[in-house]
């Protein structure tokens, strides 16, 4: 039995998480959402993540981005690697993907700002 605290929601619900009948057995959830999370983080777990780049030209030297997708957790460094690695040219605008299929994952890396 393993215990996971679902983060779909502000409600926190402790989720027990074993096996029953060859499968996945989730209990404390108050609703389904809590099941599903807990089924793809045994199965196989993702993350998202939001961080920055380096801008050349503008009038920050740093733009917020994130990912349009969680990528599986084992690639959490290779994305953070191409992340630190990479660098964008003002103007850069909220939602211009600046590392397109970061790591191989098939997600990109968006701006959620602007810089000018
Ligand atoms: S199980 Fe449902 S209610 Fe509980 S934290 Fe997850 S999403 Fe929220």
């Amino acid at each position: 039995m393993k215990k996971l605290t679902c983060i779909i929601c502000p409600n926190g619900c402790v989720l027990d998480v074993g096996s029953a009948d060859g499968g996945i057995k989730v209990s404390g959830n108050l609703c389904p959402k809590g099941e599903a999370y807990a089924r793809a983080e045994v199965i196989s777990p993702k993350r998202t993540i939001s961080s920055s780049i380096r801008v050349i030209g503008g009038d920050s030297e740093i733009v917020s981005v994130r990912l349009d997708r969680a990528v599986p957790k084992d690639m959490i460094f290779p994305v953070m690697d191409a992340i630190r690695r990479a660098h964008a040219s003002a103007p850069v605008h909220i939602g211009d993907v600046l590392i397109h299929d970061v790591a191989g994952t098939g997600a990109d890396v968006i701006a959620i700002e602007d810089i000018s």
